[in-house]
């Protein structure tokens, strides 16, 4: 018997890992790529549709031009060349949630191709190269009822709604990335979140990874150290969080790892991502040279984007990311290590959205990763779907700065809000956790310090005054913490006369 995975260090002393990542954005346009209809998530089953997206005979679909808008700004922004002319082509295949029996996409003729990105991990900057980004629709939805897994495997009839169909999506596909091998996973993890920062930057999709505008497959393969030659790749599918995308790179690598010292051979298939237990299982197996019968869609034109646009559209990008880091940076007076803490902690774009709401950028970072990516880390979620945002930190900080909080009640506050209690002010509540404000509380406290100290009385008296530490010390601990430590020095001070 063979073991299912090897080490991830020991797969990584006799394997190199090669990956390539496609993703898949659903673009945020108002209506469908070919067709008028809406595009909004969550309407009831099939109330958004028409004959073009239902592929009814004779329907004639038309280009939204929105679409392609996005679609150029997307190739820029990753630093593509845009092509003059291109075209649709029909990527025949049948399946039940595709209406007309053929997607249309772009198959000979991306829209945008040969770009580069950057991606930052441990402080270290890795190039990866894309291939190209496509336009094309997304299909209906199938829901598979009655099986035990929600597959089609077992379950008694499927449901199929066509909202989704005709859907713009973006598909944009890296060429293979090699990079050192303990770093793999977590370079596929940054550039889907890269992405997803850019994505949003450009306001072209909402990127929302649990409603699958925002999809990523991830092609790996191995190939012995050293090699030049590559290796069978496998495709796992839908992974869909950033996380995730850590995890099924890791796996992959350990599993195929397992295969070749054995002696075995890894089959060319997709591969299923099952998130609870962390492990991929086999798909379909697939070759490279599918036969979709492509064509050029002739009821389409060709898109042939005017330079003038296209340089027009050049002008509204935002700032490249790498360029805002490095003055974010300076902006913030941040030094490297912070920085590279922020960027791998995912914290970077809630820490800019908490200083606009009037936040230090020191008072930012310590909540976002002291307390939130720390608490993300531990319990295995993204950063944003923790459930607080900008808006609660700005909250939270505010009642320290008004003297309301301290510190260590801030964190039982957020302690709470990542328990789902309510807002700030109902935790605060219901936990008691405000500070003690009324003077004559903490005077007495002082009062009682005072007399159960008798000895460092003597030393403050005696021209000591820093020994007034440990009384300060006495009435926090007395208070329980809920007194503000500046204001009880402050009264210290004025009742001992120093
Ligand atoms: P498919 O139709 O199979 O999805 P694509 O061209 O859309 O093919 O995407 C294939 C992806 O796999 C690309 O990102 C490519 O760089 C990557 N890839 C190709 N060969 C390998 C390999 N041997 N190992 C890892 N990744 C690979
Ligand atoms: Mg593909
Ligand atoms: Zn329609």
């Amino acid at each position: 018997m063979t073991a299912d995975v090897l080490e991830i260090n020991d797969a990584l002393t006799q394997y190199d890992p090669v990956m390539g990542l496609e993703v898949h954005v659903e673009l945020n346009t108002k209506s469908k790529m070919f067709c008028g209809c809406p595009t909004e998530f969550g309407a009831p089953p099939n109330t958004q549709t028409c004959p073009v997206c239902l592929g009814l005979p004779g329907a004639l679909p038309v280009v939204n031009a929105r679409g392609v808008e996005s679609a150029i700004k997307i190739g820029l922004a990753l630093n593509c060349e845009i092509a003059e002319w291109c075209r649709f082509a029909r990527k025949n295949y049948f399946y039940p949630d595709m209406p007309k029996n053929f997607q249309t996409s772009q198959y000979d003729e991306p829209i945008a191709f040969n770009g580069w990105t950057e991606v930052v991990v441990d402080g270290e900057t890795y190039r990866i190269e894309i291939e190209r980004a496509h336009m094309e629709e997304d299909t209906g939805k199938s829901t598979h009822i009655g099986g035990a897994t929600g597959r089609i495997h077992g379950a008694s009839h499927s449901l199929v709604d066509y909202n989704r169909a005709g859907i713009p999506l973006i598909e944009i596909v890296t060429k293979t990335i090699e990079v050192p091998g303990e770093k793999a996973a977590a370079v596929a993890r940054a550039y889907v979140s890269m992405l997803r920062d850019l994505l949003l930057a450009l306001d072209v999709s909402d990127v929302r990874m649990d409603q699958g505008s925002l999809r990523c497959d991830a092609n790996v393969s191995l190939k012995p150290r050293g090699s030049s030659v590559l290796g069978t790749r496998t495709e796992t599918k839908n992974v869909n969080s950033f996380r995730s995308v850590e995890r099924a790179v890791t796996y992959e690598i350990t599993r195929q790892a397992a295969v070749l010292s054995s002696g075995g051979k890894v089959v060319q298939e997709t591969r299923h991502w099952h998130e609870d237990t962390g492990i991929t299982t086999s798909g379909r197996e697939k070759s490279d040279a599918e036969d979709y019968r492509y064509f050029p869609e002739p009821d389409l034109v060709p898109v042939a984007p005017s330079r003038e646009w296209v340089e027009e559209i050049r002008a509204t990008l935002p700032e490249a990311p790498s360029l805002r880091r490095v003055r974010l940076q300076e902006e913030w007076g941040f030094t490297d290590l912070e920085m590279r803490d922020v960027i791998n902690g995912n914290a970077l774009e809630p820490i800019v959205a908490t200083i606009e709401l009037g936040v230090t950028p020191a008072a930012a970072k310590k909540w976002w990763l002291g307390e939130l990516a720390r608490s993300a880390n531990e319990s295995g979620q993204d950063l944003d779907a923790l459930g607080v945002g900008p808006v609660q930190v700005a909250e939270v900080q505010k009642l320290v700065d008004e003297g309301t909080l301290n510190d260590k009640l801030a964190r039982q506050v957020f302690e709470g809000l990542l328990a789902g209690e309510g807002t700030p002010a109902e935790i605060i509540e219901k936990r008691g956790l405000a500070l003690v404000s009324d003077d004559s509380a903490l005077l007495e406290a002082i009062d009682r310090a005072i007399a159960a100290n008798p000895n460092v009385v003597e030393k403050v008296n005696s021209g000591k005054p820093a020994a007034a530490g440990a009384l300060i010390g006495a009435v926090m601990k007395d208070m329980r913490g809920q007194a503000d430590a500046a204001k009880v020095r402050q009264l210290l001070i004025e009742k001992l006369g120093i």
